[in-house]
């Protein structure tokens, strides 16, 4: 009997830690040399039609900034060099995949250092300057990004 209490309390103990297994998502705000950054439209899923820093999630033994260039590289077909660290929203355990603000999604700057832009999984792509970001259509988790998004911008 004890060994299979024992075994129960391993059994519990593997649940909760993957209960626990957050998702860590990352964003890029890529700006470029005309003060503008990169808004992307959600094609698909339950957000089309938002507009998000393009980004997703990290994959597991994978550092944050490793699954940043590994999105951009995915999505939009560049090679990015990331900057300085923006910010950092909880998102709901709906998106995520776990419990209401165990997750988060971290935004880094960042510039595109090779390759063509091209929209592999978005609707579409913008470059826009800071006084027309607010008036889109954001994923509530961006929109929080956005002032610092501008002071990026204005700093530039
Ligand atoms: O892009 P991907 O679908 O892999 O992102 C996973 C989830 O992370 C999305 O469903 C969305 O809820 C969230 N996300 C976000 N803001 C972003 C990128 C992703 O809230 N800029």
């Amino acid at each position: 009997a004890r060994a299979m209490a024992a075994h129960a309390d391993a059994h519990a103990a593997a649940a909760a830690r993957r209960a626990l297994d957050v998702t860590q998502v990352v964003g890029a705000a890529l700006v470029d040399d005309r003060r503008r950054v990169l808004v992307a439209q959600r094609g698909t899923g339950g957000l089309a039609g938002l507009w998000e820093f393009p980004g997703g999630k990290v994959e597991r033994g994978e550092s944050d900034l490793s699954a940043l260039v590994r999105e951009c590289r995915e999505e939009l077909g560049v090679l990015i060099t990331p900057g300085s660290f923006l910010g950092e929203v909880p998102l709901d355990g709906v998106v995520a995949g776990g419990a209401p603000g165990a997750s988060t999604l971290r935004v880094w700057s960042g510039r595109v250092t090779g390759g063509e832009l091209v929209a592999h999984e978005h609707s579409e792509l913008r470059w826009l300057p800071a006084d027309e970001l607010e008036a889109l259509d954001w994923i509530p988790a961006d929109r929080p990004l956005l002032p610092a998004v501008r002071a990026l911008l204005a700093a530039r």
